[in-house]
Parts: C-alpha cells; sequence; structure tokens
C-alpha cells in the first residue's frame, strides 16, 4: 500500500474540496441517507459510525454545517460545549462507564474525511496513547 492510500489517502483527497459543498452528514440529518440514530435535539445530532474502530463508535454532529473545527468562532463556543454534553451522556446510556476517547479530526494533518464538524465518540475497549 502507498502513503495516500487507505482512509489517510481519502482524507487527503476530500482536503481538497473541504466545505465547499454539501456532505453526506447533511443527508443524514435530512434523512435522505440512513444512520442508525442514538440522540437528536434542535441543535445536534448523534449517530453510530458506519465503519466502528471500537465496540462503540458514534458521532456527535451539529445540524449547522460548520466544515471542521478551524472554522469555529467565538460566538459557537455554546454550541460547541453542547456536543460535549451530549457526547457524554450519549457514551453514559451506551454504558461505557469504563470510560471512552473522543476525537475530532481536522483537515489534512488530522486525516478529516468529512468536512461537516463532528466529534468522534469511540469506546468498548481499551485505547492506545499516542494515536496514529
Ligand atoms: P473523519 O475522518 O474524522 O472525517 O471521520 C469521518 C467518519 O464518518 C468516518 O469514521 C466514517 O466511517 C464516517 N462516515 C462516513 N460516512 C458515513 C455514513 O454515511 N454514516 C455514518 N458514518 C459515516
Amino acid at each position: 500500500r502507498g502513503a495516500h492510500d487507505g482512509e489517510v489517502g481519502k482524507a487527503q483527497q476530500a482536503a481538497a474540496g473541504a466545505g465547499t459543498e454539501p456532505t453526506i452528514f447533511s443527508r443524514i440529518i435530512a434523512r435522505t441517507v440512513p444512520a442508525t440514530i442514538l440522540y437528536e435535539d434542535d441543535k445536534c445530532l448523534a449517530f453510530r459510525d458506519v465503519a466502528p474502530q471500537a465496540p462503540v463508535h458514534f458521532l456527535v454532529i451539529p445540524k449547522r454545517p460548520i466544515p471542521r473545527l478551524s472554522c469555529v468562532e467565538p460566538q459557537d463556543a455554546q454550541l460547541l460545549g453542547h456536543l460535549m454534553v451530549v457526547a457524554a451522556h450519549t457514551a453514559k446510556a451506551e454504558g461505557l462507564e469504563d470510560g471512552y476517547r473522543l476525537v475530532i479530526n481536522d483537515g489534512k494533518h488530522g486525516a478529516q474525511s468529512v468536512y461537516h464538524l463532528h466529534l468522534h465518540v469511540l469506546g468498548g475497549r481499551q485505547m492506545g496513547w499516542p494515536p496514529g
């Protein structure tokens, strides 16, 4: 496999068009693409990742399509805090009492592949450190 194969390669390709088009996550919000939804309110949605990297792996996204963390403004602070609170409550509902990990990938070096801000919540197994 070359350096640009696999998930990192896909993420690097996605970075080329970052933030210019609606993503698959807009379609999940609109219910035109199916997803296993764990939580929803007027500001955000939590749903299972289609390619789970742990026994429990779900995403928390704002309904407003902020492309990436590096785009956020000071006035987004309340929304970002809300996403973390929803992540924690949904993790509890998923039974992750031994802990879990939150990840936000930003841009090319962060290996972001979908340019609609999302928190990954991963749990149900022991995580390693440092991450790849
Ligand atoms: P990123 O690399 O941080 O941008 O993560 C994007 C995540 O979205 C990956 O973990 C993908 O598996 C996940 N994903 C992509 N398309 C879908 C989908 O249609 N439903 C659920 N998860 C998806």
